[in-house]
């Protein structure tokens, strides 16, 4: 018997629908110290697995009929609830959830919440508790272990709080681990270091993880054999590399397609009107937090940035999460006031006549991240997507329902979506409203804020196709922002990458990520996971955390991260360095005569 067995399990959910097979597992086996991953889109079972196996499912709805699951020879299924939660889940299987916020308790700080589980599960007592907790937190490389006791999770930084995830995970000694996407929420930079982590921890513990995931690339980085869910069911199951370069299952080979997409922008016209011109925008916060002992300090968010948009372009921005993509759109929106600098939209000055400027605010809509949460839930989809009419155009209720079934046709969704709510929906149909909504006032410009990660990487490759297409259809230009580099790889003719409130790259997308040239753009684009490079070397990381825009360091504000900083990167601020055509770089190294290599020479 294998270390760890699933027979015959079948697991049903019940709804007002009717009852629903959601897992139909026939066999699946894993060897001790084995890396097992599990890859699906959303909605095909992998969560719904991990809970079952841990006996955490809520039953009802769910309803599990048949089914063995053996752990180390234990028969899971003949334990009590009680017996699981004594014995089982925490001490012989470990979990990491997707989510951190969601599974550390905000009121309590991280030492508590470990030292709390410590003395619970290990009987320690608070003395050694505490010495243990730090010692796990070093373990998992979080700096200043100390100091991070005292926080609440909302004081940490989302690769920060994984990794107190991680070690929560460690407390008890567990040789079983479900991570269930454990990077899901994190910058590429960041998922490469916790997935090294993982590796490493998973090594020196002889750990046996199954590992969830909704994307074949971190599969093939992190796990030695994979099953593909469909429907419930194992479509295809075997080593990682022989399903990558030779995918038997229709299914398999739709997941790999949506991974391996190649890019193909539209040739720009340099010609074409320009559309959007920032110039030298920034916005600054004032901070007083008498709590933290702060006051009178300025946050720069945004410090100074520039750029021009043709009319039909898509430009992409990335950059880790702080790094200020999110402000500068609000501020280009007018939705933070400037502190400084000027937006043009179409020639005309777009803060002319402040937030009260409509012609602007018609023209530029927004599609934000979640669209779980950008989508009232008690309104009707009609009165959601109607919502920009009611404001800018007066129709009447045939009108405005005509108006909206047309707008829900351009994004494929059926038109008697107009007297549902959004939770009757996916994830990625309701992006689809969210985008039908967007093009109600019918803009010109449509800023795209991670329009796909909250959504599966099979919808994803949807969406992206469907924002093409109305691009096309409408003439739209797009301003994209994502972590993900593939999705904005797929999608932008232009890149900015942004670092701590400056832009430290632009130019065309191909030329980016074709030969990247900022230390920065090189090392994002070096973290992320290709599908066809396999095991857990193949991630590089970029180690260190972006800075505190509060108090950014001297110099080239990437100087404490960057693996070619000289003395002078600390001690002057790099200008501008226009080393191609419309390709510019802010970096010391090619300030000389525009070549990197011409420096070294
Ligand atoms: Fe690195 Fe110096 Fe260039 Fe900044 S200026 S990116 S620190 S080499």
């Amino acid at each position: 018997m294998a270390y760890f067995e699933i027979k015959d399990l079948v697991v049903k959910h019940k709804s007002f629908e009717g009852i629903k097979t959601v897992l139909d597992i026939e066999h699946l086996a894993i060897e001790k110290g084995e890396t097992f991953g599990i890859v699906s889109e959303s909605g095909q079972g992998k969560t719904v697995l991990a809970l079952t196996i841990q006996k955490l499912l809520a039953t009802p709805p769910g309803i599990i009929e048949s089914g063995e699951v053996f752990l180390d020879g234990e028969d899971l299924f003949k334990k009590t609830p009680r017996q699981m939660q004594r014995t089982i889940n925490g001490k012989k299987i470990a979990m990491i959830f997707q989510d951190p916020m969601s599974c550390l308790n905000p009121v309590f700080t991280v030492g508590y919440t470990m030292i709390d589980v410590l003395r619970e599960n290990r009987g320690m007592s608070r003395k050694e508790a505490k010495a243990e907790a730090i010692r796990l937190l070093e373990e998992v490389k979080l700096s200043d272990a100390g100091s991070v006791m005292g926080k609440y999770p909302h004081q940490l930084s989302g690769g920060q709080r994984q990794r107190v995830i991680i070690a929560l995970a460690l407390c008890c000694g567990a040789e079983f681990m479900i991570a269930d996407e454990p990077t899901r929420n994190l910058d590429v930079t960041i998922q490469a270091s916790v997935l090294k982590l993982l590796k490493e921890l998973q090594r020196k513990h002889a750990i046996t993880v199954l590992f969830i995931a909704n994307n074949l690339s971190l599969i093939s980085a992190f796990c030695d054999r994979v099953a593909i869910l469909h429907d419930g069911r194992i479509v295809e199951e075997g080593d990682v590399r022989e399903i990558v370069r030779n995918p038997q299952n229709a299914y398999t080979k739709m997941l790999l397609s949506a991974v391996s997409r190649t890019h193909k922008t539209e040739e720009t016209d340099a010609e074409k009107p320009v559309l959007l011109d920032v110039q030298g925008l920034k916005k600054y916060f004032l901070i007083n937090d008498e709590i933290k002992h702060l006051k009178n300090l300025t946050l720069k968010a945004v410090d100074g940035v520039s750029f021009k948009l043709r009319q039909g372009e898509v430009l992409g921005i990335v950059g880790e999460s702080g790094c200020g993509k999110s402000t500068l759109v609000n501020t280009i929106l007018n939705l933070y006031e400037p502190t400084d600098g000027k937006v043009f939209f179409d020639g005309q000055d777009a803060f002319a006549g402040g937030k009260r400027n409509n012609a602007f605010k018609k023209n530029v809509q927004i599609v934000f991240q979640d669209p779980y949460w950008s989508l009232n839930p008690r309104w009707l989809i009609k009165d959601i997507v109607a919502e920009p009419l009611d404001v800018y155009e007066k129709l009447n209720e045939n009108e405005r329902v005509a108006r909206v079934k047309e707008l829900l046709a351009m994004v494929d969704i059926p038109e008697d979506a107009c007297y549902k709510y959004p939770h009757e929906f996916s994830g990625g149909q309701r992006q689809r409203i969210a985008i039908a909504r967007s093009l109600a006032s019918n803009p010109k410009l449509v800023v795209l804020d991670e329009p796909t990660s909250s959504i599966d990487v099979f919808s994803q490759a949807q969406i992206l196709d469907l924002i093409k297409d109305l691009r096309k259809r409408f003439n739209l230009t797009n301003i994209l922002i994502s972590h993900d580099l593939g999705v904005v790889h797929d999608l932008s003719d232009r890149i900015a990458v942004m670092y701590l409130g400056h832009i430290v790259e632009f130019g065309p997308a191909e030329e980016i990520f074709s030969n990247p040239q900022h230390p920065y753009t090189q090392a994002l684009f070096d973290s992320i996971p290709d599908v066809d490079s396999f095991g857990i070397e193949s991630l590089k990381t970029l180690e260190g955390q972006i800075p505190s825009p509060i108090n950014p360091p001297s110099g080239c504000t990437f100087h404490t991260r960057c693996s070619k900083a000289c003395e002078a990167c600390a001690q002057r601020t790099p200008k501008e360095t226009v080393i191609g055509e419309g390709h510019v770089v802010s970096c010391i190294l090619f300030e000389k005569d525009g070549t990197e290599a011409g420096i070294a020479g």
